[in-house]
């Protein structure tokens, strides 16, 4: 029973509780200057690899994600996006949407928010415990046509539709050929009902015919994408065009 630290360390890495094994002796230290109860000991050595392991489990959401850049609710300034209400915005954070597998479509022009509000919305489902995967429209379409003869493709296509919410970033931002627009289709249909996506774009949905081509195919796919959608209009304001930085 009087095994050294370093022994009482390594059962614990053999019982695959790293990170409470190189924890333990600060764990012990305070267990005696607080006069921890057994219970409370007990307690603090379990909550503490609990902890570790949420950490570590997001962190590693936070990489499958693939955002392009890291910015948060908190970062989204309302004062600055006047189309949206506080209380929308909290509405969104608390992601019921997600739950009950809406769609959102965030609409506006460039430079207006739609790519920050998306990785935002992204980072609270991954903080949530929810899977999620960004993608520009662009990407995407090449994972698609790639996907039979490139191991990565299908990865990170195998990946887009396992997650529980899948963000389409600049949608339409490229005309569409029949074949990709098949494609896109496919990946919809397989989406659908299953997980959420965020889709975002500087065209509204009755232009997006014209980009896609095959008007069975458009009404086919935006069927699917409006069936349970809540649509957001971000204003014309751009918040990049008030914070550029001038040369003068
Ligand atoms: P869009 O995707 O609509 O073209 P972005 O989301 O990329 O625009 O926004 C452009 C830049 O402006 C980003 O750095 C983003 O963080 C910032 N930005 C836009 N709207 C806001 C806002 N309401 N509050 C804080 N930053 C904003
Ligand atoms: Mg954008």
């Amino acid at each position: 029973m009087n095994d050294s630290l370093e022994n009482l360390q390594d059962y614990f890495k053999q019982l695959r509780l790293t990170e409470t094994s190189h924890e333990l002796p600060n764990l012990l230290r305070k267990a005696e200057q607080t006069s921890w109860t057994y219970r409370e000991f007990v307690q603090e050595i379990v909550l503490f690899e609990l902890k570790k392991r949420e950490e570590k489990s997001i962190d590693k959401r936070m990489k499958w994600a693939k955002f392009p850049y890291v910015k948060t609710l908190k970062e989204f300034d309302l004062t600055e996006q006047t189309s949206l209400s506080q209380r929308q915005l909290s509405q969104l954070e608390e992601l019921n949407w997600m739950e009950e597998q809406f769609n959102l479509i965030l609409l506006g022009p460039p430079g207006s928010g739609k790519t920050h509000l998306s990785i935002s919305l992204g980072i609270e489902a991954i903080q949530k415990g929810f899977q999620v995967m960004f993608v520009t429209m662009g990407e995407l379409i090449n994972l698609l046509k790639t996907r039979e003869f490139t191991r990565k493709s299908q990865v990170l296509l195998n990946r887009i539709e396992s997650s529980d919410l899948v963000i389409i970033d600049d949608l339409m931002y490229m005309a569409m050929d029949q074949r990709e627009a098949n494609l896109f289709f496919h990946l919809i249909n397989r989406l659908y009902e299953r997980s959420s996506i965020i889709l975002t774009s500087n065209k509204s949905p009755n232009e997006w015919g014209e980009l896609l081509g095959d008007e069975g195919i458009t009404t086919a796919i935006l069927d699917r994408l409006l069936h349970r959608v809540e649509i957001i209009h971000l204003n014309e304001d751009s918040y990049r065009m008030k914070h550029r930085k001038s040369m003068f």
